[in-house]
C-alpha cells in the first residue's frame, strides 16, 4: 500500500479515503483503489485489468466535475427552492 504521490481525492460513494493496492499480475505490477468503507474498488476500464502505473491510477481517480462548478450549482438550486417556496407562500 502506497499514498505518496500528491494528491488523492476520497471516494466518490462515501467521502472515506481509498487504499491504493499494489499486486503482481501475470506480467507486471498493477495498481488499483479499494475503499474498505463502501467496497468500491477502482481499476482500469477493462474487467480484470489494473493500471501499470500510481501516476496512470491517481490521474485517472482524480477525475471529477471541479468542485467549485458544483457548489455554483448547488447557491443557484438553492436560490431557486427559496423564490419557489416564497411564491408558494405569497399565492
Ligand atoms: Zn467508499
Amino acid at each position: 500500500m502506497k499514498n505518496n504521490i500528491g494528491e488523492i481525492k476520497p471516494c466518490p460513494f462515501c467521502g472515506e479515503q481509498p487504499i491504493m493496492v499494489d499486486a503482481e499480475g501475470l506480467e507486471e505490477i498493477q495498481y488499483w483503489f479499494r475503499c474498505d468503507c463502501c467496497g468500491f474498488s477502482f481499476s482500469s476500464s477493462q474487467i480484470y485489468e489494473h493500471f501499470d502505473s500510481e501516476e496512470d491510477l491517481i490521474s485517472q481517480w482524480n477525475i471529477r466535475v471541479p468542485e467549485s462548478e458544483l457548489q455554483s450549482k448547488m447557491v443557484k438550486m438553492q436560490k431557486n427552492i427559496l423564490l419557489y417556496l416564497e411564491n408558494k407562500i405569497k399565492s
